[in-house]
């Protein structure tokens, strides 16, 4: 399984010191199959050591120059982060971005070598319309995308399950990823409100390969509760 912590634009430069300080000292008894990520806000990057990977949520596609506010490659090497978010729902809706301006974005880091965790994800009108429906909006998102580089994860979060408390069902799961696995064969995350109550049941579906969590994922303690459920 994949645990992926996702902090959005929480934690300071200390307090992800601290989390991750924690999560070092507690990390030793995981499986050793599974796989840890932190995504922290920018910021707060850092070169840490443990067993997890430290990944950006966001970067700009370039090497470097005058780009304003943004974060390029050169600055992510410095700690060697090579391992960055592409797709969340809030950057294609809150910040804006386009599928293509998002193709652009995984075209550029896939040429870099960096495994990419790629999200999609339909809004709640969609869902409502039926699972033909979503699906089609959810290839959609592939538009652009090499879905064959070897370095890719996918992470299927449905809008309007993410920070809202209510979790896809299980049923809605199993068959988004089923349909999802015949058109990407990569490591499939699921990611809305997974927490510790519902984290057995989630990964008990055999098309989940992972958890890619946003509010379980701030505190050390609510985020080991999934690793070691
Ligand atoms: C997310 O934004 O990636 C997410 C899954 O958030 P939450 O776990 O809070 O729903």
């Amino acid at each position: 399984m994949i645990y992926a912590a996702n902090f959005k634009t929480n934690h300071t430069r200390e307090s992800t010191k601290e989390y991750i300080t924690d999560l070092q000292s507690k990390l030793g008894d995981k499986k050793p199959e599974d796989r840890v990520f932190v995504f922290p806000p920018l910021t707060a990057l850092d070169s840490f050591e443990g067993d997890f990977t430290i990944g950006a949520q966001n970067a700009y596609p370039v090497e470097n120059g005058a780009y304003t506010g943004e974060v390029g490659v050169e600055q992510l090497s410095e700690f060697n982060i090579n391992t960055i978010l592409i797709g969340h729902s809030e950057r294609r809706d809150t910040i804006g971005e386009s599928q293509e301006q998002v193709a652009k974005k995984f075209a550029f880091f896939k040429e870099q070598g960096f495994e990419i965790i790629y999200c999609i994800g339909e809004s709640l009108e969609v869902r409502e319309q039926g699972i033909e429906a979503v699906m089609e909006h959810l290839v959609s998102q592939f538009e652009g995308i090499d879905t064959t580089y070897d370095n890719f994860v996918v992470a299927y979060e449905p809008i309007w399950a993410i920070g809202t408390g209510r979790s896809a069902t299980v049923a809605e799961i199993v068959e988004t990823h089923n349909a999802l696995k015949q058109i990407v064969d990569k490591p499939l995350l699921y990611g809305g409100s997974v927490k510790g109550a519902n984290i057995a049941e989630i990964s008990a579906i055999s098309n989940v390969d992972g958890v890619l969590v946003g509010g379980a994922s701030l505190k050390t303690e609510t985020f080991l509760e999934l690793v070691f459920h």
